[in-house]
């Protein structure tokens, strides 16, 4: 018999985990947590939450800023570019926070995390470069995040009144 499920709920009270429904990826990464190292404490669990949070905002930063230069000839890093933050303050909340600007995350679930980079990126290049990125190459409109089937998307509101996908936020991934 296994105590998944109960272990299971504690992290996520550890964690102030209060979405209605845990994503998928985090269930499944929950599950291989407790088959690898069994039921580990809460301040453990805390640390590897916030380490799997940190380790997909730095790499969905190096997708996201890529893509915004490859587009816009614009620079997004440097020495000079402190807009991205990984903070934990024990006063605040159990785990850390990756901040991009306005935007924030704290949940090791890969879609939120880069739409919340996405959106912070976009506003950097906004504020920083007074430039509207990404641009729908049809309407000439500037892009939002959203999501189609889990995938995290650029959209267009121009066309037809839903709006059309343009494509998906990560290049490598077919939208
Ligand atoms: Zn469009």
């Amino acid at each position: 018999m296994s105590n998944l499920p109960d272990w299971r709920d504690r992290m996520l009270r550890a964690v102030w985990w209060h979405g209605e429904q845990l994503p998928e990826e985090v269930r499944t990464w929950m599950a291989e947590l407790y088959g690898e190292r069994g039921e580990i404490s809460e301040s453990e669990f805390c640390d590897s939450w916030t380490a799997r949070t940190f380790s997909m905002a730095r790499s969905a930063f190096e997708t996201v800023t890529r893509s915004a230069e490859q587009d816009t000839g614009k620079a997004t890093t440097g020495d000079d570019y402190d807009y991205i933050s990984y903070t934990r303050d024990p006063d605040q909340g159990p785990v850390g926070v990756v901040r991009i600007k306005s935007a924030e995350v704290s949940t090791p679930d890969a879609a939120e995390v880069l739409c919340a980079v996405a959106e912070g990126v976009q506003e950097f290049v906004m504020s920083h470069h007074r430039v509207t990125w990404p641009v729908c190459g049809e309407h000439g409109r500037g892009l939002h995040v959203d999501y189609v089937h889990e995938t995290p998307v650029w959209t267009c509101t121009g066309g037809s009144t839903d709006g059309h996908v343009v494509r998906a936020i990560d290049p490598a991934v077919q939208a």
